[in-house]
């Protein structure tokens, strides 16, 4: 299957997770908890929105100069003793890090959490050749003991509860049949299950939220301090990166140190943040790869307006403050980028057929964008996408008809009056003027949703006739200001 596309259409699948009331539950618990941290961390902060400006100003600096600093991280990181690979597609990542493995004759590895590995579906990839990856993270953890997929980008089993979590622990590892589902007692089995594969871990594989281009650096950001057991401890690391985690100066890292903590977990600081430049000897790794990955960025890089799609830095605030990811949950995106920000990077990376749902996971509310920390305009991006989305002809033809009627006032407001002529005895018919039920192509509406029929009075016939001395509740306003 394709980690980035599940073949399921996005309202099919959401229909199926809305049947799921415990899902909801447990969605809309853990998507308040942590939207209530971020906006009291963020309103800390005097300064907030020039820091959103200033880190969508860096990210779109490094888009406009991708290429340059691209190969000045190359050339950083190589001095410095790391190996730079270039993988064009998941495939060619896959096959390079499998490649790396097995030439250290290793048949496991530890995992950091990383985006950047489930988007090529490498655990898959290297399992058919032998190699078993084992995730360290705890959320991780608990997905790949479940047999699942994640459900959202920071917080991957956040479908699940603590009492579930501690039924798929009792099942799938060496757990006490007596552990309860207290959080502390749940760390502790996991603590106590990871720490043997740290120890016994002779290749580590990781993703990298920032690459330094200045310094060749790669930088973790976590919270666990599990992913610098797995950073600090085998011989050999491998890091897969998207081409657009470029950042040009170390110094740039400061602003974004500051937005992607209290953006993603609502804290001031990050708990653990590791950055390592090629390699030191006798301090880490001594085997140290980067694999820079493309997968569809480049493609997505040249399109003008989705192109902002490429300053995310997964924060994954837009998924907690949006109403659809909030109902119909991560898996119902298909892809292991859920949520807005899924609904307009997946269809950009697979190319809109594979994903043409997606960008119809929206309600244009524009929460998204309000968070945002590097300012993306998801709802830009997404009517964008829609546009390019595949339509039937009727619906193309009922869009022109539509779109001919609105360039005209006047034949905007003849269908209007055509409207309310036609409408006027169904209402006095239906006793209300909603429609439960209608004909297709209309019943791809009322399918969820019961139908408006046209106001009896439009607004302009209302405006045109309202008394101008009376305000919107019928009180009368002075006509003449008093100064
Ligand atoms: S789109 Fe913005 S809010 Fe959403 S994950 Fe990316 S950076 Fe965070």
């Amino acid at each position: 299957m394709n980690p980035l596309a599940s073949g399921v259409p996005f309202p099919r699948a959401a229909k199926v997770a809305l049947g799921d009331p415990q899902l909801r539950t447990n969605l809309r618990r853990a998507t308040h908890t942590i939207r209530d941290r971020r906006a009291h961390a963020v309103g800390e902060l005097p300064d907030w929105e020039a820091l959103r400006t200033t880190a969508a100003a860096i990210k779109d600096d490094v888009l406009r100069r991708l290429p340059e600093l691209l190969e000045r991280f190359e050339e950083r990181a190589t001095a410095a003793g790391a190996t730079v690979h270039w993988a064009r597609d998941a495939a060619e990542a896959c096959e390079i890090v499998s490649r790396i493995v097995r030439g250290t004759g290793e048949t496991s590895a530890v995992k950091v959490k990383s985006m950047a590995t489930q988007e090529i579906g490498l655990n898959e990839a290297l399992e058919r050749d032998g190699i078993a990856a084992f995730e360290t993270d705890l959320a991780e953890l608990i997905v790949q003991l479940a047999h699942d997929t994640p459900s959202h980008i920071l917080v991957p089993a956040i479908h699940y509860n603590r009492a579930e979590i501690r039924d798929i622990f009792v099942r799938e590892m060496p757990a006490d049949a007596d552990l309860t589902d207290d959080p502390a007692a749940l760390a502790e089995a996991a603590r106590s299950h990871l720490r043997r594969r740290f120890l016994s871990a002779k290749v580590g594989i990781s993703g990298a939220n920032f690459a330094i281009a200045d310094t060749g650096t790669l930088v973790v950001v976590e919270s666990e301090g599990n992913g610098r057991m797995c950073l600090t401890l085998p011989d050999t690391l491998v890091s897969v990166v998207g081409i657009e985690k470029i950042l040009p100066t170390f110094a740039d890292l400061e602003v974004f140190m500051q937005v992607l903590p209290r953006s993603s977990t609502g804290e001031r600081m990050n708990p653990y943040t590791s950055t390592w430049t090629g390699v030191t000897p006798g301090d880490g790794p001594s085997d140290v790869h980067v694999v820079l990955l493309d997968n569809g960025r480049s493609t997505t890089l040249a399109d003008e307006v989705g192109r902002q799609t490429l300053r995310c830095i997964r924060c994954s605030a837009c998924l907690n403050v949006c109403p659809v990811y909030e109902r119909a949950g991560g898996h119902a995106y298909g892809s292991v980028y859920p949520g807005p920000i899924g609904a307009i990077l997946s269809p950009q990376l697979t190319g809109i057929g594979e994903n043409a749902s997606l960008p119809f996971a929206s309600t244009l509310c524009g929460a998204c964008y309000d968070v945002c920390p590097v300012k993306i305009n998801i709802p830009e991006v997404l009517v964008h996408l829609r546009d390019q989305a595949p339509h039937s002809p009727a619906e193309r033809a009922a869009m022109s008809v539509a779109a001919w009627l609105m360039r005209s006032p006047k034949r905007f407001a003849a269908a209007e009056r055509l409207a309310q002529l036609g409408t006027g005895p169904l209402a006095a018919a239906l006793g209300r003027r909603t429609v439960s039920r209608l004909p297709w192509p209309g019943s791809k509406w009322t399918d969820a949703r019961d139908a408006p029929l046209p106001a009896a009075e439009s607004f302009r016939d209302w405006w045109k006739h309202r008394d101008q001395t009376a305000g919107p509740q019928g009180h009368t306003h002075p006509v003449e200001e008093t100064p």
